[in-house]
């Protein structure tokens, strides 16, 4: 990811150990022109810490628990519909 807007910067700002350090993190990651992908590589291989794509921890959790909902939602859809 050449583009990344944290390219050069310390890693550990990228693993904050607080809610300000969070916040740092993402305001970089506000700008950065490959914060979708970064965030889709996270999610994809369920890397737990740190900020990806502007999500902390708690988010990138939270938006993995809602596309399983999804899909569960879908798949019971697809299911009930060849029921019928
Ligand atoms: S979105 Fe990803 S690549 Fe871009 S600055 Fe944030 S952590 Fe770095």
């Amino acid at each position: 990811m050449l583009d990344a807007k944290c390219r050069g910067a310390a890693p550990a700002a990228f693993f904050p150990s607080d809610g300000l350090g969070v916040e740092s993190a993402q305001r970089v990651c506000t700008t950065c022109p490959v914060r979708v992908e970064c965030l889709e590589y996270a999610l994809a291989n369920r890397i737990e810490h740190g900020v990806w794509g502007g999500a902390s921890e708690r988010e990138r959790r939270r938006i993995l628990r809602r596309r399983r909902g999804e899909r569960d939602g879908q798949q019971a859809g697809v299911a009930g519909a060849s029921r019928r």
